[in-house]
């Protein structure tokens, strides 16, 4: 089979052969109908995350079963599937409750899961190590569907949180119409009454998050006039979130001069912009903080959002062997919501 490759940091991804694995004891081979292409893998492709290399990249996945191991019970061939992406030790505290995103066996230099530091999906099959990984996808279409397993579920997971104070007359800011923050918009919109504001560089993302149900769109280039127009939009109360799907250091600035008091300011984007935080820096009560993906559960709450059309992915899709160029178009911001590895 295909399989595109992380092989080494500073390097370009690699489509090599390689031969298609067989489950063990256990475990699921997927045959993957969609890898989704996150911006996370360009921090990888260019910094490295601290994890062991080579591997198979693509940590978005969505597809159909294809083979099971001894052992597994509740899926059999031709189940369509979407893999929960972060992959905990499976009996901690943390993913007892289903948040093995927040597992507290993982250690530092340990795989993320597949695509993270264990083959993941940019490949025609994959093995998911457990069945507890899986999550039917029911009417969905995998190429569509893949992006929700993390564009969808990692913002999902970081608005839940911030729920009671999205009242109706209270304003989310949306940093960033990626990937992420294109669902984003759409998850604000079907979860809160909440006013949404969106920001980014690009007009063109601007358009889609117009379309996906933003109130107000904000080209944050220059920071001071951005605040000045998100503030007078929101009035003295500012946002009572701000959820930056950036994470560099303008939009970390940004974030900062538009926070309300008491409200959350929660930076999903690895863009590496530092906060200083002291007793005075930012509004009181406001609470910080850097939400890692999402739990089992939460991922089958969002394909529910989906599969009742409340919300969707807008997505691109390309063949396996394109996955190198899709990589200069995304860092290029040439992405238009998300693009989809479609290998199957
Ligand atoms: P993307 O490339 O699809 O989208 C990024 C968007 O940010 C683009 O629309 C771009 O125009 C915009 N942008 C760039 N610079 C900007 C600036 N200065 N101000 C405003 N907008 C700007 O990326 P994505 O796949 O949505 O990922 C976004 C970030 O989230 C990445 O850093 C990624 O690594 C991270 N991420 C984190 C988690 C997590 O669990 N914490 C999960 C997935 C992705
Ligand atoms: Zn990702
Ligand atoms: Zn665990």
């Amino acid at each position: 089979m295909k399989a595109v490759r992380f092989v080494g940091v500073g390097q370009p991804a690699q489509v090599i052969e390689l031969p298609t694995p067989e489950p063990k004891a256990g475990e699921v081979l997927v045959k993957i109908g969609g890898a989704g292409v996150c911006h996370s893998d360009l921090h990888v492709l260019h910094q490295g995350i601290g994890i062991n290399h080579p591997f198979t990249l693509g940590h978005e996945n969505a597809g159909w079963v294809a083979s099971i191991g001894a052992g597994v019970k509740n899926w059999k061939e031709g189940d369509a599937v979407a893999i929960y992406g972060p992959w905990g030790c499976g009996h901690c505290h943390s993913c007892q409750q289903s948040f093995e995103n927040y597992c507290e066996n993982w250690k530092p230099g340990q795989s993320y899961g597949g695509g993270l530091g264990s083959d993941g999906g940019m490949a025609d099959y994959m093995i998911v190590p457990s069945e507890r990984l899986l999550v039917s996808l029911g009417n969905l279409k995998p190429q569509d569907a893949a992006p929700l397993s993390d564009a969808a579920l990692t913002p999902y997971h970081a608005i839940k949180r911030a729920l009671p104070l999205l009242t109706p007359e209270s304003t989310a800011v949306v940093l960033g119409v990626g990937g992420l923050g294109h669902m984003a918009v759409q998850l604000l919109r079907c979860l809160s009454g909440c006013r949404i504001v969106a920001g980014d560089v690009d007009d063109r993302k601007l358009e889609l998050a117009k379309k996906m149900g933003a109130d107000l769109v904000v080209n944050t280039k220059s920071t001071d006039e951005a605040a000045e127009q998100i503030n007078k939009f929101c009035g003295p109360r500012k946002a009572a979130l701000v959820l930056d799907c950036v994470g560099v250091q303008p939009t970390v600035n940004l974030g900062s001069k538009i926070v309300g008091m008491n409200s959350h300011f929660t930076i999903v984007g690895l863009g590496g912009g530092k906060l200083t935080m002291d007793g005075f820096s930012i509004p009181f009560g406001c609470m910080v903080s850097t939400p890692y993906w999402g739990s089992r559960a939460e991922l089958q709450e969002v394909l529910s959002l989906a599969q009742s059309g409340r919300i969707h992915a807008e997505v691109t899709h390309f063949k396996l062997d394109e996955t190198p160029k899709v990589y200069e178009k995304l860092e290029a911001g040439q992405i238009q919501g998300r693009a989809v590895i479609v290998p199957n």
